[in-house]
């Protein structure tokens, strides 16, 4: 099947309407809508997709005989309905990184990258902002509404184990994708942001005094900065800010001499979303636990690039997006230590995290649940975990590999454009190549681009502090991922070229 055509994945509305009575589907016409989406999804791709666990007839589910359900096994009802006691009996999946899956072919896996804007091939280089998503994602969140929806952890019924199953299976493909030790140290949440703010506030409650300091880096997103400010104004605290160089990588020196023992929280960002600086958080980490300091990374623009370990990075806490690793918005990740999630208050109350409620008195439940208060986002971490399973058909080495080359062209080439300065020049970088270019609007270049179906962001990336060190209020910002390649890189140069020759004219 030509994956190019971008009619492949139609669903036909249309026809839907039509066959139907009146405008509103009923239900033959919907379960049409749902062949007709299976039938799509399934014939995308061909040998490529993993069609194990899919439906073979649309809308039969592959689970209704002899189901596993392994939640459904462990559940035991108690006087209060529910206990999360056997936690421990869903499988952790160790997952290997090293998955030999061809990245060359890796493109066709997503639909979107076959559209056309002002008729001309989308390409896309917003990677830091968002990332696309692959058939198997999107077709994992439609199985999980088709066949599996139901809220989780509270129901005896067969559809609440299935849905708890897959959740809970996400929560142990995150477990092994960051190297976590156990599938309790994975904390759904929303995104990052919603991940920095739930440790601001559960953190600064218990360790945070007058006086005490929080140390980030100038490379943070606002993300990383905003909710800190917050604490430091609550609790009177300080916020210091280690400084880079003029590559835009963390000067080691300095930040080793801002940790003292008033140090309380160190919060870095691994891969810096303006600059593409790739941050030694290791080392920053081993030097922060050294005065006491708990440290938290934020992984939103490295999970997508590199492979990443917390045991090996040793921090406290790390968090990241679902949306930047391929999976849908709405999902991302706290990773914690088990031993030092279970000492910290919850922060949002309600059902879900709790043990036992009497009107004088609240119990709560251990980590990870007690931090995941109400109905949580349901499909979009079972998108996640397909997202993971996705990327481990690769694995992680050879995606950042091959992507460490992509940026190598992309900076090769960019450096040749007269009058375009790169923004972010560090030894070790992922995914960004920042820059500006004499005599222009960074709005403008972003516009021009756009037009030729180029997407990338211009603008100052929710990343102010660190474009200002370097004189600037904006930069142009192509951003990869592994779907990209040398063509699409190229396609950015030529339109930068033919800029720089309108200039020239005075056009
Ligand atoms: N930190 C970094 C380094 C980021 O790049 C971003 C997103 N641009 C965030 C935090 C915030 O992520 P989200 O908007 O998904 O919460």
């Amino acid at each position: 099947m030509n994956t190019n055509d971008p009619s492949f994945l139609k669903l036909n509305p249309e026809t839907f309407i039509q066959n139907s009575p009146s405008p509103f589907p009923d239900e033959r016409s919907l379960e049409k809508l749902a062949r007709e989406m299976f039938g799509a999804l399934q014939s995308f791709g061909g040998g490529n997709l993993p069609t194990s666990g899919l439906p073979t007839n649309g809308l039969s589910s592959p689970t209704s005989s002899q189901e596993t359900l392994p939640y459904l096994e462990d559940l035991k009802l108690t006087d209060t309905g529910f206990s999360y006691s056997n936690f421990q009996s869903f499988p952790n999946i160790n997952i290997p990184q090293s998955g030999g899956g061809n990245l060359t072919s890796a493109r066709r896996d997503f639909p979107i990258l076959t559209e056309t804007v002002n008729g001309k091939p989308l390409v896309w280089l917003d990677n830091a902002a968002t990332t696309q998503k692959p058939i198997s994602v999107i077709e994992r969140l439609s199985h999980f509404y088709l066949h599996e929806n139901s809220n989780i952890h509270r129901a005896a019924h067969t559809l609440a184990a299935r849905s708890t199953d897959a959740y809970e299976k996400a929560r142990s493909l995150v477990q092994g994708f960051i190297g976590a030790g156990s599938a309790e140290e994975i904390v759904f949440v929303r995104g990052t942001t919603e991940g920095i703010n739930l440790l601001a506030n559960i953190i600064s409650d218990k360790h945070i005094q007058s006086g005490d300091e929080i140390l980030i880096t100038h490379l943070e997103h606002h993300a990383n900065i905003v909710p800190w400010q917050m604490v430091c104004a609550k609790k009177g605290a300080k916020l210091k800010v280690a400084p880079v160089d003029d590559s835009g990588q963390i000067i080691l020196s300095e930040y080793e001499r801002l940790l003292n023992s008033k140090t309380k929280i160190v919060s870095i960002t691994q891969v810096s979303n303006a600059l593409g600086t790739v941050v030694p958080v290791e080392e920053m980490t081993r030097s922060a636990h050294k005065v006491g300091a708990l440290v938290i990374v934020d992984g939103a623009q490295s999970v997508s690039h590199m492979p990443v370990n917390v045991q090996e990075i040793d921090c406290d806490f790390f968090v990241f997006s679902g949306h930047k690793l391929f999976a849908p918005t709405g999902i991302g990740v706290v990773y914690g230590k088990k031993s030092i999630l279970d000492t910290l208050p919850p922060w949002q109350g309600g059902g879900n995290m709790i043990k036992d409620v009497q009107f004088d008195h609240t119990t709560f439940q251990e980590a990870p649940f007690r931090f995941e208060a109400g109905t949580g986002n349901i499909a979009d971490a079972v998108g996640l975990g397909a997202a993971i399973e996705y990327l481990n058909r690769f694995g992680m080495k050879q995606i950042s590999a091959f992507e460490h080359d992509l940026l190598e062209y992309g900076t090769k080439e960019l450096l040749k454009i007269p009058g375009l300065r790169l923004i972010g020049t560090a030894k070790d970088k992922a995914g960004v190549l920042s820059f500006v270019v004499d005599g222009f609007k960074t709005e403008e270049i972003g516009k021009r681009l756009a037009e030729e179906g180029i997407a990338v962001r211009a603008g100052h990336h929710c990343a102010q502090p660190i474009l200002r060190r370097f004189g600037l209020e904006s930069t142009v910002r192509p951003s990869l991922a592994f779907y990209n390649s040398c063509e699409d890189i190229d396609a950015l140069i030529r339109v930068l070229y033919q800029l720089g020759s309108r200039n020239k004219l005075g056009i």
